[in-house]
């Protein structure tokens, strides 16, 4: 499907910038506009593929292009204070040929947090394609106050979009290594994984017509409902240019060997669909009582088969007890068959109760230590017996 992404503050720059990456080496055709708005100038900047008309600085009477450090209260004021600088860039752009807006944001800091529900609530209000939010959750290592906006940007975000992607930079931090350091490749998983999900309504007509193809309105209808989601993923690399009989052009003998090929097909599709199911999600949670999801098989056609992918389908009915599950492919020629499955209103996520209760710790926190300093400071400036008088 057709997007127009907005990243909104750093990592969702970041982020959509690597999208514009991922469209160009895959030719997968997702990102029909993308617009990068931010209170910090130097973060506009760096930005690779995003082009220079497309970046929008805001809150510069307040902030003079130097962030919002994180406060994302702020971030939310001039968000819709300087709202019509982000609507000018968005009218440069063709939102007829747009199926949905996605606008991404890290959820932790000051100008996105604040900023992409703002965002889209007034995008709601305008457009009546539908808006999905990219909101990323920040590493539990990154202190109470990331934590805090997080949880308060999360509540808001969920409730102005039609649906909340979410990606958990805790569960994909490798081990030793910060955060920080591992944001590249970070955000490639990210760009995969979604890239294969929106690039699967995406066919275009010199690509293979797929045997059951995946379609736009089918995403749509997934994510349509709101709520949370997360992406399940696997890959396994296969050869390319086997032709239609794989194995028996190799062995050069008979219909035996198509036999064998389409049940290692059939298998390959079904294993491919539990590891991305139960491995590691863009949000763990648990995926019994998903409410409807969506699986895209990815890869050369002659490694596609509508029977793995029915299998795939039913056995993921079975485990999330949802009566609503899609799935289709999405040929490429890419040596790769891969496994994209979008869990759309899961509610059972034990991560996103952590990430209140820390939040709820921390602000407590912050106000106690906000009460003492008021009267430690009181107690520092007044003499002990009031006998000063300040002089006005
Ligand atoms: P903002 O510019 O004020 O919106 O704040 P940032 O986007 O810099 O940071 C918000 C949060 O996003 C941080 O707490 C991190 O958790 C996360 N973050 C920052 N940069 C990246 C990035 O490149 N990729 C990912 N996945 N997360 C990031």
């Amino acid at each position: 499907m057709k997007l127009a992404m907005i990243g909104f503050g750093q990592a969702g720059g970041k982020i959509v910038d690597r999208f514009l990456d991922y469209d160009d080496r895959t030719n997968s055709g997702i990102v029909r506009a993308a617009i990068a708005v931010n209170s910090a100038k130097a973060d506009l900047m760096g930005l690779e593929r995003i082009p220079q008309d497309n970046r929008v600085l805001i809150g510069q009477a307040r902030v003079k292009g130097h962030g919002v450090g994180a406060d994302n209260e702020l971030g939310a004021e001039i968000a819709e204070e300087d709202i019509d600088e982000v609507q000018n860039a968005i009218d440069a752009i063709p939102t007829h040929e747009v199926d949905a807006f996605l606008v991404v944001a890290g959820m932790g800091g000051g100008t996105g947090s604040g900023g992409a529900p703002v965002l889209a609530k007034h995008l709601q209000r305008i457009y009546t394609i539908p808006v999905y939010g990219l909101g990323v959750l920040p590493g539990t290592d990154e202190g109470g106050i990331y934590t805090l906006n997080a949880a308060r940007s999360f509540q808001t975000f969920v409730r102005e979009v039609d649906n909340l992607l979410v990606f958990d930079n805790d569960s994909w931090r490798q081990t030793g290594e910060s955060v920080e350091g591992g944001y590249e490749q970070i955000n490639e998983e990210i760009v995969r994984r979604f890239g294969l999900l929106f690039g699967a309504g995406e066919v275009s007509g010199d690509q293979e017509v797929a045997e059951s193809v995946v379609d736009s309105s089918e995403i749509i209808n997934t994510l349509s409902g709101g709520g949370v989601s997360t992406v399940g993923f696997a890959s396994e690399e296969v050869d390319l240019n086997t032709g239609g009989g794989l194995l028996s052009r190799f062995t050069g003998d008979g219909s035996g060997d198509d036999d064998l090929d389409a049940a290692n097909t059939t298998n390959r599709i079904t294993s491919l669909v539990r590891k991305a199911a139960l491995g590691r999600l863009t949000l763990p949670c648990e995926i019994e009582g998903t409410e409807r999801a969506l699986l895209v098989l990815g890869g050369p056609s002659e490694y596609l088969n509508r029977k793995g992918i029915e299998r795939g389908r039913k056995w993921l009915e079975e485990e999330t007890g949802s009566m609503e599950v899609r799935g289709g492919d999405y040929p490429r020629e890419k040596p790769e068959v891969a496994a994209a499955i979008l869990l759309s209103g899961v509610t059972n996520v034990p991560r996103i109760k952590r990430l209140q209760q820390v939040a709820i710790e921390a602000q407590d926190n912050m106000d106690d230590i906000q009460a003492e300093s008021e009267e430690n400071l009181e107690e520092l400036v007044e003499d002990d017996e009031d006998e000063l008088e300040p002089l006005f």
